[in-house]
């Protein structure tokens, strides 16, 4: 029987591109990743590297498509008009975008400008993110919410942006906030417009439950926001009160969570309103979700929601809890960030090499006379394998492994006889994958197998700068081939990137069902492979660290235009080596006086000859101005 050829259909489904991908990634007949930012328009991705490189700039990239960012901004807008308009919502909605989630000048700048029409807003969580956002054209109705803990610069820097013009709101965190908002506001003689942040009993689901409940960090409980409106009533600033904030965790993977939650909002809201607290605004806060294995399910990296689901059920449960308590409908405001920003970012990384165990030296060396028995048995074992036993010989074949290395220890077997052992054991890997390369579905006993037989794709990244949420959090990102998705992936990978750091290695991957131990992937063909990593772009940006010196990587800021062509409007480059030296203590001039102190004496010592001494120089300058990351010429 003659099996089908591979196609980009096989590939979309292999990889679960359409699950995760919403509407904006694709696999072309070709086989080659395009993103889609809208219907008709689509652009390559390969190729985009393809010119970079070509223009002389270093992988990896972060491919940005600012494009899709709106996108995102317009859908998370037009569905909760769509929610408001199909209840006959009478309030309005008007989100926010938290930029804790990516502080990027292209993101948020981007942000700014698509919501501006929809009075979307920003939230800052600390001085220096107020002071980027005040500095940012927004709708004068579009908020600019202030939440965590504040010290009196803070408050003051909140103040002075609403006789800015900015509808700025400062969200209490904690009791004590109250009393130097009032402080600072009367010594400023600025009115404030003030939120309360309020601890629900309710509590998300997924990865920050704990981000909710009573044990949360932030916000006041029942009693204090009862004083709060006490305070301002005795004051006559009780129209000041203008915000109830809640929040519950990110990722929200369950919408009956989001629910529960919101009704217990509502509940609160309505119950101010009922104290005499003219309230505005109800901030139902981040959680909407992502779904990165595309599975539609409650598991961390999943949710079993619509973006569209998300907008409805929040409106109708707030209008349903206003309708039975008779109050007015508030404005929705919500403070997604993660949804907004997971789509528009790609990080490409290439494949500089492929080791693991099947691909060690293949001959297998001949022992010095008489083989020892343990490496007999592992050649029978070599000799005999075949599709009925594979299992067994393999359990077989790992118990003489271990004897072989417990005699080599006590010194009854040679080197030799290690060296073929080993040789024979890695040949049985080869053989069984052989084996079991044809068969679809790898029965669970057989999994350890796969993970052992696992080719490691050694990858020019960090994962510590550039995916650090999957090492501190084991979160999961779609990872595909940008090129040869016509072609059938015979190989089964995990991937190393270039640190020092062994924890720096991916080898959970996504799947429908489960977490996958392996990512199937092509043999190298002598071309550059590269590697995508989706929905990348909420959270990872800004939480890389600079483990071994890695630093920052390029960017390249992409516009797709009609007939599959795009633009590269913009390239950033990332960190060099001389920053990420310098922001460690050390100064520039210090390393050179230091390298030219030693050629000097290298010089006194005949070591060095003078024309070396200028050829080190220069190659030492231009590692210090150079990428951090590996570059191979091209060949
Ligand atoms: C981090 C944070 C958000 C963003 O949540 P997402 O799940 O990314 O949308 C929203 N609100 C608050 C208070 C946060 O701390």
């Amino acid at each position: 029987m003659k099996t089908a050829p591979f196609t980009a259909t096989d590939a979309a489904e292999l990889y679960s591109i359409p699950a995760w991908s919403g509407g904006y990634f694709r696999v072309s007949d070709a086989g080659k990743i395009e993103v889609t930012p809208s219907p008709g328009l689509r652009a390559t991705l390969s190729e985009m590297v393809a010119e970079l490189v070509q223009r002389g700039e270093s992988l990896p990239v972060i491919l940005r498509f600012p494009q899709v960012l709106t996108g995102r901004v317009k859908q998370l807008n037009e569905a909760f008009q769509a929610a408001t308009l199909e209840y006959g919502y009478s309030g309005a909605y008007q989100g926010v975008f938290p930029i804790k989630v990516n502080q990027r000048r292209a993101v948020v700048e981007g942000i700014a400008a698509a919501g501006y029409d929809y009075a979307h807003g920003l939230e800052a969580g600390s001085k220096a993110e107020l002071a980027l956002c005040l500095a940012q054209r927004m709708h004068p109705d579009a908020l600019l919410c202030c939440n965590g803990f504040k010290d009196d610069g803070f408050i003051k820097l909140a103040l002075w942006g609403r006789t800015l013009g900015k509808n700025v709101v400062i969200t209490l965190e904690k009791y004590s906030e109250l009393d130097r908002v009032l402080k600072q506001a009367t010594a400023l003689g600025v009115k404030p417009a003030i939120g309360v942040r309020f601890k629900l009993h309710a509590r998300g689901s997924g990865q920050w439950e704990e981000s909710g409940g009573d044990q949360a960090k932030f916000g006041l409980n029942a009693y204090e926001l009862l004083r709060v409106v006490e305070r301002l009533r005795e004051l006559d600033m009780l129209d000041s009160l203008v915000m109830l904030h809640t929040h519950i965790g990110s990722q929200i993977t369950d919408i009956r969570r989001i629910k529960v939650a919101v009704r217990e909002a509502t509940q609160t809201y309505a119950g101010l309103v009922a104290q005499g607290a003219p309230l505005k605004y109800l901030n139902v806060g981040g959680g909407l979700g992502v779904d990165y294995d595309g599975s539609k399910t409650t598991f961390y990296a999943s949710m079993n929601y619509t973006l569209k689901e998300y907008a409805a059920d929040v409106v109708y449960t707030v209008q349903e809890v206003c309708k039975a308590r008779q109050v007015p409908e508030p404005t929705i405001v919500s403070e997604s960030g993660r949804a907004l920003t997971a789509h528009h970012s790609v990080l490409v990384v290439p494949v500089v090499d492929v080791a693991g165990p099947t691909r060690d030296l293949q001959d297998i060396p001949e022992s010095k006379g008489e083989p020892h028995q343990v490496v007999k048995d592992l050649e029978e074992i070599f000799e005999n394998i075949s599709g009925r036993n594979y299992r067994e010989m393999y359990n077989d074949a790992v118990g003489d492994k271990q004897t072989l290395h417990n005699l080599f220890d006590l010194g009854y077997v040679t080197l030799e006889d290690r060296a073929r052992g080993e040789a024979l054991f890695n040949a049985i890997l080869r053989k069984i994958q052989k084996l079991i390369s044809g068969e679809k579905y790898v029965p669970d006993e057989l999994e350890d197998l796969q993970k052992v037989l696992a080719d490691k794709f050694i990858c020019n990244f960090s994962l510590f700068q550039s995916l650090p949420d999957n090492w501190a959090i084991q979160a999961l990102f779609p990872i595909t081939p940008l090129d040869r998705l016509n072609e059938q992936p015979t190989r089964q990978g995990t991937l190393v990137d270039i640190t020092c750091d062994s924890d720096g290695k991916i080898d959970k991957f996504i799947d429908l069902r489960d977490v996958k131990a392996t990512l199937p992937l092509h043999e190298p063909n002598g071309d550059p492979y590269y590697l995508g990593v989706f929905l990348a772009g909420a959270y990872q940006d800004v939480l890389g660290s600079a483990h071994n010196l890695f630093g920052k990587v390029n960017e390249a800021h992409v516009t797709v235009r009609p007939g599959g062509r795009y633009h590269i409007d913009l390239f950033v480059r990332g960190q060099k080596a001389r920053r990420m030296i310098e922001s460690m203590g050390y100064e520039e001039p210090m390393l050179r006086d230091s390298i030219e102190n030693q050629t000097d004496r290298a010089i006194e010592a005949g070591i060095l000859t003078t024309d070396q001494e200028r050829e080190l120089l220069e190659d030492y300058d231009e590692e210090l101005l150079g990428y951090t990351y590996l570059e191979y010429e091209e060949a």
